[in-house]
């Protein structure tokens, strides 16, 4: 089972919408563990400093490694440790498939102008993005990761099929969905969904993929490419 740890100096954000919907149903099952700590209560003061000004200059503040690392060393029971950071490395459906199968995840969420830069290195911190664009705060990022890795967790999707043909698995955009009314505002759902030929539906929705995922996102047929 998957226990998840965040290092966070805003604790009160947790668990946000990851208690709400699929992911807060596992969670009150059981299907997963939520800690959240709090970095303050690792500082050395009363004040409860976690930050101090980058040293060289520039602007903002920078969490320090002594707190930051106080609170590691009290929490991180093994597994890996990651830390939510525009440098790191883009989080993909294949690093959420990797993280779904680990029993223990330690996060942490910075702040600021982010960490000091030899915790990361003292503790062997992986970095996740994710996405090219700056976030007030580490906690936003690690919720978004945690709800992709939940999904994935075994019993939280009631079919474990639906994640299949999803955007990403194969390197590909999902094909267009319809629903009931068969007509509506005068556009109908393509008549090949109606056929009941499962083959031709197969074969329809794997060309849309393909035509949506070269129209729109290159990239990913080229990953396709290079990993065969
Ligand atoms: N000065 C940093 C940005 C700090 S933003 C830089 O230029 O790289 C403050 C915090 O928000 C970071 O420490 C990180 O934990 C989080 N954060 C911001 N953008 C993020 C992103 N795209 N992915 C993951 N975490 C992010």
């Amino acid at each position: 089972m998957l226990k998840a740890t965040i290092l966070t100096i805003f604790p009160e954000i947790f668990p946000g919408f990851l208690g709400v919907s699929l992911t807060g149903k596992a969670l009150k099952d059981g299907l997963w563990q939520l800690e959240t700590v709090n970095i303050r209560d690792y500082a050395f003061d009363k004040h409860g400093s976690v930050d101090d000004t980058p040293c060289g200059g520039g602007a903002g503040m920078i969490m320090r490694p002594d707190v930051l690392g106080n609170a590691i060393e009290h929490h991180h029971k093994g597994g890996k440790i990651i830390y939510m950071s525009p440098k790191g490395r883009p989080l993909t459906q294949k690093m959420v498939h990797q993280l779904s199968k680990e029993d223990h995840l330690t996060i942490i969420c910075g702040r600021f102008e982010g960490v000091d830069e030899r915790v990361i290195e003292e503790y062997g911190i992986e970095e996740i993005s994710i996405g090219d664009y700056i976030l007030t705060g580490g906690e936003q990022a690690a919720m978004i990761m945690l709800d992709a890795v939940v999904r994935l967790l075994p019993g939280v999707l009631g079919n474990a099929a639906s994640t299949e043909n999803e955007s990403f698995e194969q390197n590909l955009l999902e094909y267009p969905q319809y629903t009931r009314p068969i007509e509506w505002k005068g556009r109908k759902v393509p008549e090949i969904l109606l056929s009941g030929h499962h083959e031709n539906v197969a074969k329809w929705q794997h060309q849309q993929s393909l035509q949506i995922t070269k129209e729109r996102r290159p990239d990913l047929l080229e990953k396709t490419l290079d990993s065969k």
